[in-house]
């Protein structure tokens, strides 16, 4: 069993990246910047939020995060995303889910700009992605294809299949493994709540890479995987003791498996970086440097 760290190559990511934009203030351009808007107070929003500031130093970009009380009313936060929008040094635009109950996140999402949704949650970059065309991919999703290209894991004809279907992560990774991209050309299979558990359990136990994204602890058990199996954790849960564990069995899936994301160290840290690669190309469109 190998460990498909995340860490390293998040940080090789963001190296690259910084290089880049080492050359492009050398050429006189400004920083890239990233903005992220934090409603309310939420544990584990603050931690993500941070680690997208702390990786904004990493590469070079400056990262701007702004606070608003869990009282401001969905109108007031449309207006500032219509400011940030149009405001021509920011590249990027993160509105951290969840919001308050009272805003409608799908609101939300749809009033930025697509050329500045650096999550890829906006229907129009969603429906590029989906349709195969140049767009900001979800960055849970490209971070997995970036991992899964850095350590040369072959995807192409394989069969893999993916437990949840969320927008920001099981929906957007079925797709873009099964389009005809550079690291795609699977053969996938969406799974479900409503999938029944014997088609799962054989769905999973020929599968060549499982990907889960459910939220439950040990969701993926060693009875569910075939030897040889890739296995990629997405799932972020905080147990009572506050330890942090992912949806698999780690300690007893990982001895049938070839590849394996740990969690912490995994698919979280890709997250990030896909964030820094969708800032970048934001960036790069802005000037006219691609
Ligand atoms: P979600 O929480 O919105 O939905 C859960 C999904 O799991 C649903 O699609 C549901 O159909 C499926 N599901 C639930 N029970 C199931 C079962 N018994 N069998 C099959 N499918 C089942 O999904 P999400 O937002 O993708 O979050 C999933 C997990 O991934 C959470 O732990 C979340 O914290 C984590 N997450 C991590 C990252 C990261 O960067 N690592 C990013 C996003 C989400």
């Amino acid at each position: 069993m190998k460990l498909l760290d995340g860490k390293k190559c998040a940080e090789s990511l963001v190296a690259d990246i910084a290089r880049k934009v080492a050359g492009y203030e050398e050429s006189g351009l400004r920083k890239p910047h990233m903005t992220v808007i934090l409603v309310g107070e939420h544990a584990p929003s603050e931690s993500y939020v941070k680690s997208k500031i702390r990786s904004c130093e990493s590469a070079g970009f400056e990262g701007t995060l702004l606070r608003f009380p869990d009282t401001i009313k969905e109108a007031e936060l449309l207006e500032k995303i219509r400011e940030i929008n149009a405001d021509q040094t920011t590249d990027g635009l993160i509105v951290q889910l969840p919001l308050p109950r009272h805003i409608n996140q799908q609101h939300i999402i749809n009033a930025i700009d697509p050329e500045k949704d650096i999550d890829g949650f906006h229907p129009t970059n969603f429906g590029r992605m989906t349709l195969g065309q140049k767009a900001f991919r979800p960055a849970t999703a490209y971070g997995i294809c970036k991992l899964l290209q850095f350590y040369e894991i072959p995807v192409w004809g394989k069969h893999c299949v993916v437990i949840g279907r969320s927008n920001i992560v099981g929906k957007p990774i079925s797709i873009m493994l099964s389009n005809d991209f550079d690291i795609g050309n699977a053969t996938v299979t969406l799974t479900h709540i409503e999938t029944p558990r014997e088609l799962l359990l054989d769905e999973t136990r020929r599968a060549d890479i499982v990907i889960v994204a459910v939220g439950i602890p040990g969701f993926v058990t060693e009875d569910m995987v075939k030897e040889g199996v890739v296995v990629i954790d997405v799932g972020i849960n905080r147990l009572e003791d506050g330890k942090i564990v992912g949806d698999v069995d780690f300690e007893n899936v990982k001895k049938k498996c070839s590849w394996i994301t740990p969690v912490p160290g995994g698919v979280g840290r890709m997250t990030v970086a896909a964030l820094m690669i969708n800032t970048l190309m934001a960036y790069q469109n802005n000037f006219d440097l691609v």
